[in-house]
């Protein structure tokens, strides 16, 4: 086949999947419901605070390899940046003690067996039943695999699966838990350097690929939102976006990287995730102290990670679902309130702006991991993509951008 490979959604599965396949030389045209690309990751100016803000804070690791190369290849490698080692702030409210974790670079944990590297509190032998969700059965959850108590669970096992999986811990997948510690903890330090878009979300990873696409001759045409698509003899044969319809030549194809409910409506039969679970941020416009890390893990409040940006605080809560309905000045007065707190900032709330992705993910519980479909269907043309697909990964930029670059692979292979 080298056809036409028309991909639905610009998120970064559908960019990715673009980014791909137009460095091997194919056609593609990609098509948006929305007026912006990006979908869960993007950046947009908030009249509130008066500034580009990011929907929510982003953070990757220096082991998301599949991000990374992604950067590379759309030459925007150098706009995450993050400290040199894996190096990670946390702050108790509770208790108002302060630590940093210090990961050494090389896979044996030499931080473990350094009271001044490890978890406050901790001893070695604590951090053994960690390996047991290196090697956790699919359909277990976290809860049955290891216990959920303790100083170490506290801080530093709960918050780094809340943040990953997005979901309360004892809940969360125990398979998609060990992929985040294989693939970060198990590696080392190289692997867990904490990564930040810090001029933005879409400066970073969106408008480069943009231009990278239209350079390389691809098509993106924003507001076209694909309606039905239209299938015939284990095939597609038209994508139907109302008022245009698109015709398929027979080596045409379709990457299909929307989320998993607009999936779902469109292509019958489809198997996918159905529990989601929301990411509340909180910016505030003022500037942070010199001396504030860029990212501060928060324990016992309901803040849970303070991010620093140039003229900006801005707070990210995962599994945030029990905020979503609670009225937006009190939660912003009550994350506010914390905020000053740990920065030494006055009281007054600053100017604010409050953003709930209800569906920001998919619930990484061991049931909705089971309902994953991978990247190919029963029609021959169509490839699924997005970060709810088979991965292995939780809901993560990586996930979105490996689940891009499989449906690539795959179209590739068919020619
Ligand atoms: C607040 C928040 C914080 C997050 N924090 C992190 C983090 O710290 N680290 C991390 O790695 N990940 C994080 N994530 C997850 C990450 O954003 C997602 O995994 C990733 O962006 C998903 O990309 P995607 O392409 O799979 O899906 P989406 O971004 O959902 O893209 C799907 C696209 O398809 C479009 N679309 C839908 N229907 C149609 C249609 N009919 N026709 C055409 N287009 C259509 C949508 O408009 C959208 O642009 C966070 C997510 C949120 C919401």
């Amino acid at each position: 086949m080298s056809g036409t490979v028309h991909i639905i959604g610009a998120g970064l599965a559908g960019l990715s999947a673009a980014v791909q396949l137009t460095a091997l030389g194919r056609k593609v045209v990609v098509h948006e419901a929305t007026a912006f690309a990006g979908g869960r990751c993007r950046s947009y100016h908030d009249a509130s605070v008066g500034m580009t803000i990011d929907n929510g804070n982003h953070l990757l690791l220096s082991g998301n390899h599949a991000a990374l190369d992604y950067l590379r290849s759309i030459g925007a490698e150098g706009r995450l940046v993050g400290p040199p080692s894996a190096e990670f702030n946390f702050a108790d409210l509770a208790s108002g003690e302060r630590w940093t974790l210090r990961f050494n670079d090389g896979p044996i944990p030499f931080w473990v067996f350094d009271s001044a590297r490890r978890v406050p509190g901790t001893r070695v032998l604590d951090y053994l039943p960690l390996a047991r969700l290196l090697w956790a059965p699919a359909g277990k959850a976290v809860s049955e695999v290891i216990a959920c108590q303790g100083i170490l669970y506290q801080r530093l096992v709960e918050p780094l699966i809340v943040a990953a999986l997005n979901i309360d811990a004892p809940d969360g997948s125990a398979r998609l838990a060990g992929a985040i510690v294989r693939e970060t903890l198990a590696v080392g330090g190289r692997a867990c350097r904490p990564l930040i878009a810090r001029e933005g979300l879409g400066t970073t990873l969106i408008e480069p690929a943009l231009a990278n696409l239209q350079a390389r001759g691809a098509a993106v045409r924003m507001e076209h939102q694909l309606r039905s698509l239209r299938f015939d003899a284990g095939r597609i044969e038209a994508l139907d976006f109302g008022a245009e319809t698109i015709a398929l030549g027979v080596d045409d194809a379709v990457i299909l990287a929307v989320p998993p409910y607009t999936a779902a409506s469109l292509v019958p039969g489809l198997g996918v995730p159905t529990e989601f679970r929301a990411i509340v941020n909180a910016h505030f416009r003022i500037d942070p102290p010199a001396a504030q890390p860029p990212i501060l893990g928060v324990l016992n409040g309901t803040v849970q990670w303070l991010f620093a940006f140039p003229g900006r605080l801005s707070v990210t809560i995962s599994a945030g679902d029990r905020l979503i309905d609670a009225p937006r000045e009190q939660l912003a007065r009550t994350i506010w309130s914390e905020v000053a707190r740990l920065t030494g900032l006055p009281g007054e709330l600053p100017p604010w702006q409050i953003v709930r992705e209800r569906r920001a993910t998919f619930a990484a519980t061991p049931a909705q991991d089971a309902a994953r479909p991978g990247a190919v269907t029963q029609w021959r043309n169509l490839v699924l993509a997005g970060d709810w697909t088979e991965t292995g990964l939780p809901a993560t930029i990586e996930g979105a951008i490996r689940s891009g670059n499989r449906a690539a692979d795959t179209i590739a292979k068919q020619s």
